[in-house]
């Protein structure tokens, strides 16, 4: 495809081509064209204009961090860059793909329109563009979230990085599934892609990284199936923990795993601002052009519930 995106029924590809030391030919032979000096010295500036650019982008996005807060197992700071990298994990070609939604979820994306959707910016409309069956991110139009609001769910959804790998760590196919805008689960291009392990895809973004990196190749379609229940609080006072399942192209990234709090980027997450047992699902414009379809939720609902 022209696009650079791949079906998800494709097989999963090994690694891409590294064409990082093929020899640089452009074809020129020396015709004694006066101008081809000129010619061969704006190509020169512009490869060293690229080069410069991708460390630029290197530095501004770091794989980890030696400097922030320990969190409380004390074991390890916010984004540390020396905590182990999950194993990674070959997933099968489809799990979840394609799930047909149960007749008690509410469809929050069916491929066709953004009407379950707002953008998180009151008064900004959502300008992430719809075509082929996905949403895509438009970049910088606004990170968007449902118009309703859900309690504790069952949430299914598929997304796909870009195609084209660009920059790395954090820059690369960045966006999340931000759980009332509070708890975020880490989308992210993690394949052959390093940077801190609980910013990795599956992360609990900024608190645990996921049990194993079961990340498909850029642009292949992979799936979400997040199972979460809201935290609770007696007045001021914490009486449960949010906690989340996380499994990710058939692979378990965590179980019924307590949050530290809600997500804060380089510091300790807390639970300092109660919030009601319910909100919306979030998905973030991180500037990258990532794609989302077949979104689907449920309440989960108590036993005996009749
Ligand atoms: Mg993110």
């Amino acid at each position: 495809m022209t696009d650079g995106y791949i079906s998800a029924k494709s097989t999963l590809p090994g690694s891409p081509p590294d064409n990082s030391r093929l020899p640089i030919d452009f074809g020129f032979t020396n015709s004694g064209n006066p101008n081809m000096k000129i010619i061969k010295t704006l190509l020169l500036g512009a490869i060293l204009s690229a080069a410069t650019l991708t460390q630029a982008a290197e530095k501004k996005h770091v794989t980890g961090y030696t400097d922030t807060p320990l969190l409380p197992d004390g074991k390890w700071r916010v984004h540390d860059d020396n905590r182990p990298r999950p194993k990674v994990v070959t997933s099968g070609a489809t799990f979840s793909h394609g799930a047909p939604a149960p007749s008690d979820a509410v469809v929050l994306f069916d491929g066709t329109d953004l009407s379950k959707f707002k953008n998180q910016k009151a008064g900004k409309p959502v300008g992430w563009k719809v075509e082929n069956g996905y949403m895509e991110v438009a970049p910088k139009s606004g990170t968007i979230q449902t118009k309703d609001e859900f309690g504790d769910f069952q949430l299914h959804l598929e997304f796909a990085t870009p195609g084209k790998a660009i920059s790395n760590s954090q820059g690369r196919g960045n966006s999340g599934v931000i759980i009332y805008g509070k708890y975020e689960v880490q989308v992210l291009d993690s394949f052959q892609n390093k940077s801190y392990a609980d910013g990795q895809v599956g992360a609990m973004y900024g608190q645990f990284p996921p049990l194993r990196n079961a990340a498909k190749a850029p642009g292949v379609w992979q799936s979400y199936d997040i199972i979460f229940e809201s935290a609770r609080w007696d007045g001021s006072k914490l009486t449960k923990k949010a906690n989340v399942t996380v499994i990710h192209n058939g692979v378990l990234l965590h179980h019924r795993k307590e949050f530290i709090g809600t997500v804060k980027h380089k510091r300790i997450a807390d639970y300092k601002s109660p919030h009601p047992p319910k909100g919306p699902i979030v998905l973030q414009d991180h500037g990258n052009p990532m794609r989302f379809r077949n979104i689907w939720i449920r309440h989960i609902g108590d036993y005996d519930e009749g």
